[in-house]
């Protein structure tokens, strides 16, 4: 549960990713447009932390690019109906600048006009998948208007992110996400779209025992760690990473929404108590299956270190 007065550390950074750490990809990045990034951040320093980084999208893929991170993976989420078109305008452009190390995410608002037709032509401009939000966009994920979300995803074998745990909630959020969300609403989805790969950010948190139970029985489950490896929020269950199903776990991060060092999870995830290959699996790999990162465009001549284009 979020309040006000949630603390940020002021804990020290590194300046790469830790040493002995695999090739890492941050599954769960946000960028936003400046103004949104603006209410965004007004709306934390109310309702939750204070956000530790607050810098421009295109900052903050050059921060995590030159720290070290190898792919990043961009969220947006649109908070009414009628601006998913730009946003997704916005993500693809963002996106184009840093070649292959940058995969984007589409959004759409639930139950908007053509919601089919807005994630199409957001696929077809080359972003990645798409990512949902149901504390902001007050969503029934079995609704029957959501059935045109999961069925152009699936038709175009693209991947959906989406926050269906209960928590971190709000009182500030215009629904209750526990009467909106449950792991057995997510479990009717897996069942009606087994060909539908679907990301439970936060490990599912609440529920994330019922996650964890869920994702050894469907192949179509993934989750991530974004903040939930560290030890800012409360929760009823120790995380043990090595109690998972090793190939659908990614690791995220939040970044740049965190009342923490950027790296904080990165030294958890270095120093849980997992196999080397399951360390690959979740630093990359999984994501690399997830988000179809096999079938980006090549590295492309003309980008430097950080993907920028150079020509
Ligand atoms: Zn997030």
């Amino acid at each position: 549960m979020l309040n006000p007065n949630m603390h940020s550390f002021n804990d020290p950074e590194g300046p790469k990713v830790p040493d002995g750490l695999p090739p890492v990809t941050d599954a769960h990045v946000h960028i936003f447009p400046g103004t949104i990034f603006s209410a965004i951040h007004k709306w934390f320093d109310e309702n939750a932390w204070h956000i530790r980084y607050q810098m421009t999208s295109s900052r903050i893929f050059e921060f995590l690019l030159s720290h070290g991170i190898n792919h990043i993976i961009a969220l947006q989420y649109a908070h009414k109906p009628g601006i998913a078109r730009q946003l997704n305008k916005y993500m693809a452009e963002k996106c184009r600048e840093y070649g292959n190390r940058v995969t984007g995410m589409a959004t759409v608002f639930p139950g908007e006009d053509d919601a089919g037709g807005i994630l199409q032509d957001a696929f077809d401009a080359g972003l990645g998948g798409v990512k949902l939000h149901a504390h902001v966009q007050c969503f029934d994920m079995n609704c029957d208007h959501m059935d045109h979300i999961y069925e152009c995803c699936r038709i175009n074998k693209k991947p959906i992110v989406m926050h269906v745990g209960r928590e971190p909630k709000s009182t500030a959020y215009r629904c209750d996400p526990y009467a909106l969300c449950s792991a057995e609403k997510v479990e009717h989805i897996l069942k009606d779209f087994p060909d539908l790969k679907i990301c439970v950010p936060h490990l599912g948190f609440d529920e994330t025992a019922a996650y964890r139970k869920m994702v050894e029985k469907y192949d179509n489950l993934w989750l991530d760690t974004t903040m939930v490896i560290t030890d800012y929020f409360q929760m009823a269950e120790k995380i043990g990473l090595g109690h998972y199903r090793s190939d659908r776990i990614m690791y995220g991060s939040d970044f740049p929404n965190i009342p923490y060092a950027w790296d904080r999870e990165l030294k958890e995830l270095k120093a849980a108590a997992i196999s080397r290959d399951a360390l690959e699996k979740i630093s990359a790999k999984n994501a690399a299956d997830f988000f179809n990162l096999g079938s980006q465009p090549a590295w492309k001549d003309g980008l430097d270190f950080i993907g920028r284009n150079t020509k």
